[in-house]
């Protein structure tokens, strides 16, 4: 989505939310600049109108921006002569540097350099430098494997930036497997019609020096491209190139992933990267400051890293709406504690950051709204009736709430965490298949325990 058709979206919902003559006065010579990064620039006419904005408007646009992407958007607020000074000075950039960066998949972001460690990803980054330094022939596949937004494909990607690093004639090729499955399928349906292009993905894949396999667990289901898959994999692993996967879960936690490509994944090492602990939060915000050149002081940080308790992209968007605040306030001096709790509560940060959603609400309100009782949902019963609202219960327990798989099992009254991986799994496919009852249950749900 670009800047123009996000702002359009945004801006049809804010249109409701004023009078006809305020939304004149504060929307008619907006101008959407660019989308990056998640941050969205928008220009306004006056300094007046981004003091008014940061008070009332800002606030609003996060929360339509999220509903429409499902991002965090920062918006950043700037007037025309600070877009003309930009401008120029991107143009400086150009002229000083006439040679284009290579253009491969990778993110030159993500290096071990910038990979901060701690406890819960200590042992993931010791066997991906160790592949890094010797790839095809220690762990062969390395999987890295865990929750949303833990650094997989950071740590991932930081193995095909150090082989280029060491020889740039190498090739290294960064793939999801949605999009791996979607090359695929377009290419045997071209040789439906007479093509050739099978030749050309397989010439693709099976030339590489090292693969990387971003989010494995989209395979699921999807036989023909497993099988594809299976033969790449064969080819490479019999060559020695280094194979590397990421997924949410273990391979044999992946439903309908064919028994021979799980027995394939095991021939190496899986490790996991957990959710960072208070220390590694904190280090790794000092770190993302010191990169992105944001002064702040270490109480700040300190206080930052004990607030956001989920996810290292989590804490990189607070970090960056923070300094957005800081911005915005037209502040020079070092980012305090003071200004971070006013960056979160002024721009109404706060209860999207803090908003956590207790798994014993969800029971509760998932138990009365199918008329059983908690303690059949915590039990052990196999009826239809007490099956399905557990099942849905644990779907919302996870897309809801920051709780991992195991303790969710624990409130469940000490199930399995496959057990949940496996109801989550059931109600989203129900939900990706447009069950239209199951659609509307789940809905009212959310609206009921997010009320
Ligand atoms: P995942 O693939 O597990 O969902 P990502 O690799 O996309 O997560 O990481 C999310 C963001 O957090 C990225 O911007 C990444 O650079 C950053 N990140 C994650 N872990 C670390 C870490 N240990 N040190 C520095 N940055 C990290
Ligand atoms: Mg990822």
């Amino acid at each position: 989505m670009d800047a123009n058709s996000l702002w359009n979206e945004i801006n049809s919902l804010l249109k409701d939310d004023f009078t006809p003559v305020s939304y004149r006065t504060w929307f008619d010579h907006v101008k959407p600049i660019k989308l990056d990064h998640n941050r969205l620039t928008l220009q306004l006419p006056s300094d007046l109108h981004v003091e008014y904005w940061q008070k009332n408007i800002t606030s609003k646009v996060i929360e339509y921006a999220f509903q429409i992407t499902g991002n965090d958007i920062t918006p950043i607020l700037v007037t025309e002569n600070q877009v003309n000074d930009e401008k120029q000075e991107q143009a400086e950039r150009q002229r000083n540097s006439p040679i284009e960066e290579k253009n491969n998949q990778l993110n030159p972001n993500y290096t071990f350099d910038k990979f901060v460690v701690g406890k819960p990803n200590m042992f993931a980054q010791a066997a991906a430098l160790s592949v890094a330094e010797d790839p095809g022939t220690t762990y062969n596949p390395l999987l890295i494997y865990g929750g949303v937004g833990l650094g997989k494909t950071h740590l991932m990607q930081a193995i095909g930036n150090y082989m280029l690093e060491q020889d740039p004639t190498k090739n290294v090729v960064f793939i999801t497997s949605e999009k791996f499955t979607n090359e695929f399928v377009s290419a045997v349906k071209k040789d439906a019609h007479g093509g050739s292009e099978m030749e050309r993905f397989k010439e693709k894949y099976r030339n590489v020096d090292l693969l990387l396999v971003d989010d494995i667990q989209f395979f699921s289901s999807k036989d023909k491209t497993q099988e594809e898959f299976f033969h790449t994999f064969n080819d490479l692993h019999k060559d020695g190139k280094q194979i590397v996967m990421t997924s949410d879960r273990l391979p044999n936690e992946i439903a309908k992933l064919q028994d021979r490509l799980v027995s394939r994944f095991n021939w190496g090492l899986a490790v996991s990267i957990d959710e960072p602990d208070v220390a590694t939060r904190t280090k790794i915000l000092q770190s993302k400051a010191k990169y992105s050149n944001i002064a702040i002081t270490d109480e700040a940080l300190e206080y930052l890293a004990e607030k956001v308790d989920s996810n290292v992209r989590e804490l990189e968007s607070a970090l960056s709406r923070v300094k957005a605040y800081s911005e915005f306030k037209g502040n020079r001096l070092r980012i305090n504690t003071e200004l971070v709790e006013d960056a979160m509560a002024g721009l109404d940060f706060s209860n999207k950051i803090e908003r956590t959603v207790d798994i014993n609400d969800i029971l509760r309100k998932v138990a009365s709204y199918y008329d059983v009782s908690v303690d059949d949902i915590k039990g052990k019963k196999r009826y239809k009736e007490i099956v399905a609202p557990r099942q849905v219960a644990m779907y919302l327990s996870r897309e809801l709430t920051k709780t991992s798989l195991p303790k969710i099992g624990k409130a469940f009254g000490g199930k399995d965490h496959t057990t949940v991986i496996h109801a989550y799994d059931k109600i989203k496919r129900a939900l990706d298949n447009n069950d239209p009852q199951l659609k509307d249950e789940v809905a009212d749900l959310k609206t009921e325990i997010l009320r």
